[in-house]
């Protein structure tokens, strides 16, 4: 038999001991130097094969270290089971003063926010929400609405045109939200006011201010005795209780073929109040939407009778508002989902 190092053995042992994580470890550990096939056992089985003087010392030596690992690993193993007796006491410890885990729940759009806001102070200035179909007729689109059947609004680069079926009319998504007015006449008898919020598409390029999706809230008054001052005052009482301030207007001769006459309504530039700056491009206006009084053939097209009835109508951009609102500089960040952005609102 070899010498056997008893020292370099017990070092040994008692560091494995150590060192075990789990009780299952540990008998593993235990084993290889005590089980039936382990070194110590061994040992000790050998003894018989020596000699008298070597037997003794070596049988006391193998046996002092037998009780030694017997002890480390009966330490080990209270330790092991006390560890794992803590850990799961504190997996139940509960602590019911603690508030619980809300669920994260999502929140509104900035543009429902605005949209909600724009629709709260139309109807208490007594004008109904109304809605109207994204996939539109040629006619109720263009036609209806007095624009020429050569208007290049009307071009394949303005508007996204649906696969034409043999002898159906042409369908196209709508361009803009004023085919709801034509609807509206058509089922509703004046007097009546009411506005359109909703989605519209166009056919082009986007970048900061261009997106070929975008919000418009149509309005539309018709009355016995409607005129442009009704117009200027219902956007003024508009324009101050969303801003919550008083917002100087104007309106400027433009040309659009549903409305005539027709307006570009500017606000005065938020950013300078009028002196001009590089936002308002140093006229101290920033333009809002386009307005004017119903076309006579709008309301032909409706159904009503032009010597009878008047008023006016006007299309704003509700991601303008948005942005206005908030400060926000580019169209795009409404519409690509990006969660850095719309978690600020
Ligand atoms: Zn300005």
């Amino acid at each position: 038999m070899e010498r056997i190092n008893f020292s370099l053995l017990r070092n040994k042992a008692e560091k494995e001991i150590k060192r075990a994580t789990d009780l299952e470890e540990l008998n593993v550990i235990f084993k290889k130097y005590l089980g039936k096939k382990g070194i110590i056992t061994q040992i000790l089985s050998s003894l018989k094969n020596l000699p008298k003087e070597k037997r003794s010392k070596i049988g006391r030596q193998a046996n002092l270290l037998k009780s030694i690992i017997e002890k480390e690993k009966e330490k080990r193993e209270i330790a092991i089971k006390k560890q794992i007796e803590q850990e799961s006491e504190k997996d139940e410890s509960i602590d019911v003063t603690l508030p619980a885990k809300r669920p994260e729940t999502g929140h509104l759009h900035p543009l429902t926010l605005v949209r909600r806001k724009v629709e709260k102070i139309f109807e208490s200035m007594g004008f109904c929400v109304v809605q109207g179909p994204h996939i539109e007729t040629e006619w109720y689109n263009f036609d209806a609405l007095n624009i020429p059947k050569d208007h290049p609004a009307r071009d394949l680069w303005d508007t996204f045109w649906l696969d034409q079926k043999r002898n159906k009319e042409k369908l196209l998504l709508r361009t803009h939200t004023s085919p709801v007015q034509v609807r509206y006449m058509e089922k509703h008898n004046p007097p009546f006011r009411i506005i359109v919020p909703g989605r519209v598409f166009r056919h082009e390029a986007s970048d900061a201010s261009h997106d070929i999706q975008f919000y418009q809230v149509e309005g539309l008054m018709i009355d016995t005795d409607i005129s442009v001052t009704n117009f200027k005052g219902i956007i003024d009482q508009f324009l101050r209780k969303f801003f919550n301030r008083k917002i100087k207007t104007r309106l400027r001769p433009g040309y659009f073929p549903f409305v005539e006459p027709g307006f570009e309504i500017d606000v005065q530039c938020f950013i300078c109040q009028g002196k001009g700056c590089s936002t308002c491009s140093q006229t101290g206006w920033v333009e809002l939407c386009p307005g004017g009084m119903v076309h006579p053939n709008v309301l032909k097209a409706g159904g009503l009778n032009p010597k009878n009835w008047q008023g006016f109508a006007f299309g704003m951009g509700l991601d303008r508002l948005a942005m206005m609102t908030y400060k926000i500089g580019d169209i795009r960040l409404f519409y690509n989902g990006d969660l850095r952005f719309l978690k600020q609102f």
